[in-house]
This record gives structure tokens, C-alpha cells and sequence, in this order.
């Protein structure tokens, strides 16, 4: 039976029953629009031990930019719902901004350095603050053993990695792999913004990726020969790069030499009025 609280209260309150019973609680923080890339953190929480599943719905104003699609942003609560109910999820918690945000909310969590500066850090400015924001106030409502993320979003794993680290916050992350496509497009809840034309150039992401963990695997270490591997596919499908870059996997320092035994290789573009990410570590099989 799947539960849908919209307060906070609601939230603690079941919660702190669940751990009463001795339930691990485990949550699955997202802004709906869910795709089976959600679905798979949902499973990722139970195999990692969860056995009270709590998935949060919130499409968190303060991690979209001014220019971004927070107004166009999907939201699709009863087909999230009745997904979460396909997959035994205990709680699902949908507030709305004034729940989360009341009149004189004024803090702000943010966590500063290398790992919040680049990638999408520089394109999106504000971007990770609005996120460990969001985050840091769901994982004190719900109190978790352990929280999913995917590393579709491999940056804002590694920044809310720093933050629990840093504020000594009880609880575990654990790290998805990227849930694809059968044809190697990263599932994402902006896809449905594609047309089939855009949809197929969407591919070149992937494509650039591709290229070059293969140069990667054939001992090719020089940055800009990477770089410019993964960039190529890109060049005749998408309307505008944000990035193609490599970076230290851990702290995402840039690396404009490859000195370690992996680097993360992220892509951010512009495809129409849609703006995809994708990212793969070189040197670390794919799962
Ligand atoms: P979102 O609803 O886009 O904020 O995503 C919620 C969570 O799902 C985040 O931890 C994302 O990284 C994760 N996620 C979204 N798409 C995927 C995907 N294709 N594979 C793995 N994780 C994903």
C-alpha cells in the first residue's frame, strides 16, 4: 500500500513509526515526471537494504535558473503515483513549494569548491546551492538510513556526497548507474520534450561518449584528443554545447591532463528548446 502525504509532518511522523517497527527507511529524492531510471533507484533502495521506501516529489524551484523550464517542467502525480504503487513504495511525498519554502524562508545550504564550481556548476550558477538545499531539508523530515541517486546527475551525487561528508549527516548514499535506452539514449523526464527529430540527434551524446572511452581503451590520454573524440558526434545534432569536459572523478577538478586511472567525461547540450545532459567515467567499466 503506498502512501501519499503532502506535509511534512505527515512525512516525520511516518517515518519515525517505521523506525519504531524497525524499518530501515530508505528515500528516493525526485521531481517526478518518473521514468523507469526512477523506478530502478526505487528497486536500488530496496536491494541496498531498505525496507520502508519513501520517494519524494518535488519540482524544487530553487535549483532551476530564470531561464530555465521550471513553468514547462512535467508534472504527472497520479501516473507518478500509481508507478510507485507498481513498485511497493511505502510513502510517496508530493509538497508543494509553500510546504517546503514557507513565507520567510531564508536559508540556504551550500557547499562550496571545486565540486560545486564546474560542469554544470558554471552553466547553471545557483544550481547545486537550490539542490543541497532541497536535499539537506528532505533527509532531516525523513531521517534515512540511505538515499538512491543516479549518476545520470554524476555531478550532484558528488556534491551531496560533500555535503554529507562535510555536515557529518547520518546517512548512506548510494550511487545508480545510468539507466538507458535501448538505444544508449539516457533516460531523463525532459525526453518527452523531444521531437522524433530531435530525439534521434539526441543519440550523439551517447555517440561522443562512445568514441571516446574507445580511444580511452586503446591508451589515448591526451585530454584534448578525448575532448575532441566525444565532441565530434556532436557537432552536426545539437543546437548548442554547454560543455564537453573532463574532470577528476571524485572533487570534478578539471583535468586538462589525465594523470589517474579514470576521468569523468560529462556532456551537457542544447537540442531545440531541450537541455540534456550525460556523462560516462573513463576507465570504469559500464555497468
Ligand atoms: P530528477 O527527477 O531528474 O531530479 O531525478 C531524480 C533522481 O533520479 C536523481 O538522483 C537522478 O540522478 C536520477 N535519475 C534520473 N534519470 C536517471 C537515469 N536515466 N539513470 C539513473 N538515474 C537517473
Amino acid at each position: 500500500m503506498t502512501r501519499l502525504v503532502h506535509h511534512g509532518d505527515a512525512l516525520r511522523e511516518a517515518c519515525e513509526r517505521a523506525r519504531a517497527r524497525g524499518q530501515r527507511v530508505g528515500v528516493v529524492p525526485t521531481m517526478g515526471a518518473l521514468h523507469e531510471g526512477h523506478l530502478q533507484l526505487i528497486d536500488g533502495a530496496r536491494r541496498a537494504g531498505a525496507d520502508f521506501v519513501v520517494v519524494t516529489v518535488f519540482v524544487n524551484p530553487l535549483q532551476f535558473g530564470p531561464e530555465e523550464d521550471l513553468a514547462r517542467y512535467p508534472r504527472t502525480l497520479d501516473a507518478d503515483l500509481a508507478a510507485c504503487r507498481s513498485r511497493d513504495v511505502d510513502l510517496v511525498f508530493a509538497p508543494d513549494a509553500n510546504e517546503m519554502y514557507p513565507d520567510g524562508f531564508a536559508t540556504e545550504v551550500r557547499v562550496a569548491g571545486s565540486v560545486t564550481e564546474g560542469l554544470e556548476g558554471a552553466h547553471r550558477p545557483g544550481h547545486f546551492h537550490g539542490v543541497t538545499t532541497v536535499v539537506l531539508k528532505l533527509l532531516l523530515l525523513t531521517c534515512p538510513c540511505l538515499a538512491v541517486f543516479g549518476k545520470k546527475d554524476y555531478q550532484q551525487w558528488r556534491v551531496l556526497s560533500a555535503m554529507v561528508r562535510d555536515l557529518s549527516v547520518p546517512v548512506t548514499l548510494h550511487p545508480h548507474p545510468i539507466v538507458r535506452e535501448p538505444d544508449g539514449l539516457a533516460l531523463s523526464s525532459r525526453n518527452r520534450y523531444l521531437t522524433p527529430d530531435e530525439r534521434q540527434r539526441a543519440l550523439s551524446l551517447r555517440r561522443g561518449l562512445l568514441a571516446a572511452r574507445e580511444l580511452f581503451d586503446r591508451g589515448e590520454r591526451d585530454s584534448a584528443r578525448l575532448v575532441e573524440a566525444a565532441q565530434s558526434p556532436l557537432a552536426e545534432a545539437v543546437d548548442r554545447i554547454d560543455y564537453v569536459a573532463l574532470a577528476d572523478p571524485l572533487d570534478l577538478c578539471p583535468a586538462p591532463e589525465i594523470t589517474g586511472e579514470q576521468a569523468l567525461l560529462a556532456i551537457a547540450a542544447h537540442i531545440g528548446t531541450t537541455r540534456l545532459i550525460d556523462n560516462t567515467v573513463l576507465g570504469e567499466p559500464e555497468s
